[in-house]
């Protein structure tokens, strides 16, 4: 069987493992925690990053840092996962949906505008695959209308728009460690804070609502809760892992440029033939290869599509289905035949088995069971 994902084990993994464990000191914010902020810091050009336990929790952070509350309303595809809108609507604010761009997937920018009014408080934005969305005209809007931007930077990593690294546009980014992105410790997470201001609040809020960052760096000389927060810091075992894999970027990303390449190259000629769409990069932006994605002629051919992989051994994936079809957003008020492309796209669109570890072999095999169904 070949799997969609398989988590990727890099050469100083166990080494690392070992290492947090021996330290004594297991909990947070220990070595590897402050070696993983630095080489986001560093990488990407980022005032200052904190690892978080996740990516949901990121984006929470990123909704309490904006004091979004009842009342508000955030601006955000509806093509997206879930956590993206779970983090506003977790402090009362709404959703409000924003349909996507048939080329990128990515949410419309033209269609931003009339979606703000009074209410607004923030865009949300996603960029689906590690392909940027369209931030210079993202940007303009937010700027004129004084409304913060955060991105959902999940598939991001690496990903460039108009020469600069995805993440480091919006006052706020968030990045996600979770097995099935590239780069992973089982569950992790990243705020990247581009807009200073926000920095000593972060610390607080990831610190159970005290100032501890203060006090260790002597700043204070005994900390106390000063603000509301929860509990946002991975265990240094965790963070271990994630750097053992941050030292192995290079290669990591080239591999999957190499696995990306490989798909398109040989799949694009049946494509052509059978009326498929390979994934849409603009020459400005600069993908993180985060995924392969095929958007099929409908959805009974993806059905299809996705059981005669299968009968080859083969696991591929759809998704999102639309957060303003679920059950939460009818409550939000929204029904089907709101976001027409996110609807049609959700239906189309299928995930090849995507991972570092992916064997030439194993990506044939997957080649020649796509070349070999008839749409
Ligand atoms: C994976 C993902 C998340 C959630 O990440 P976790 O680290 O699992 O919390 C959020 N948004 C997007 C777009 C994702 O793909």
């Amino acid at each position: 069987m070949i799997p969609f994902n398989k988590p990727y084990i890099a050469k100083n993994e166990f080494d690392y493992i070992r290492q947090a464990v021996e330290s004594s000191h297991t909990a947070g914010d220990g070595v590897f925690t402050k070696k993983c902020n630095q080489f986001l810091e560093s990488t990407f050009n980022v005032p200052k990053a904190l690892l978080t336990t996740n990516c949901t929790h990121a984006l929470e952070m990123a909704a309490l840092l904006l004091d979004l509350k009842d009342g508000d309303e955030v601006i955000t595809p509806s093509f997206t996962f879930v956590s993206t809108v779970n983090a506003f609507a977790l402090r009362g604010a709404r959703p409000r949906f924003v349909d996507i761009r048939p080329d990128t997937l990515n949410i419309d920018e033209k269609l931003i505008e009339s979606a703000i009014n009074s209410r607004t408080k923030a865009i949300f934005v996603m960029h689906y695959a590690g392909v940027g969305c369209e931030m210079d005209e993202i940007l303009r809007i937010a700027r004129k209308h004084g409304l913060p931007v955060v991105e959902d930077n999940a598939h991001g990593l690496f990903g460039k728009y108009k020469g600069q690294y995805l993440g480091t546009f919006g006052q706020i980014a968030t990045q996600s460690f979770h097995e099935t992105k590239n780069f992973s410790c089982g569950e992790g997470g990243a705020l990247l804070i581009n807009d200073p201001s926000y920095a000593e609040r972060a610390e607080i809020i990831r610190e159970k609502g005290t100032n501890r960052s203060r006090f260790f760096r002597g700043q204070i000389d005994k900390y106390t809760w000063v603000d509301v927060g929860s509990s946002y810091l991975p265990s240094e075992i965790l963070a271990g892992v994630l750097f053992s894999h941050f030292e192995e970027a290079d290669f990591i990303q080239n591999k999957r440029k190499q696995v990306w390449e490989t798909y398109q190259k040989h799949l694009q000629g049946w494509a052509d033939e059978n009326d498929v769409c390979l994934p849409f990069i603009p020459d400005y932006c600069e993908q993180s290869y985060h995924m392969f994605y095929m958007l099929m002629p409908d959805l009974d051919t993806r059905g299809a599509f996705i059981q005669f992989l299968k009968s080859r051994d083969i696991l591929s994936v759809f998704h999102y289905v639309p957060l303003h079809t679920a059950d939460m957003g009818r409550i939000y008020g929204y029904q089907a035949g709101d976001l027409p492309n996110t609807e049609t796209y959700s239906d189309r669109l299928v995930r090849l088995p995507f991972y570092n570890s992916l064997s030439d072999d194993e990506q044939s095999r997957v080649i020649q069971a796509v070349l070999d169904f008839k749409v």
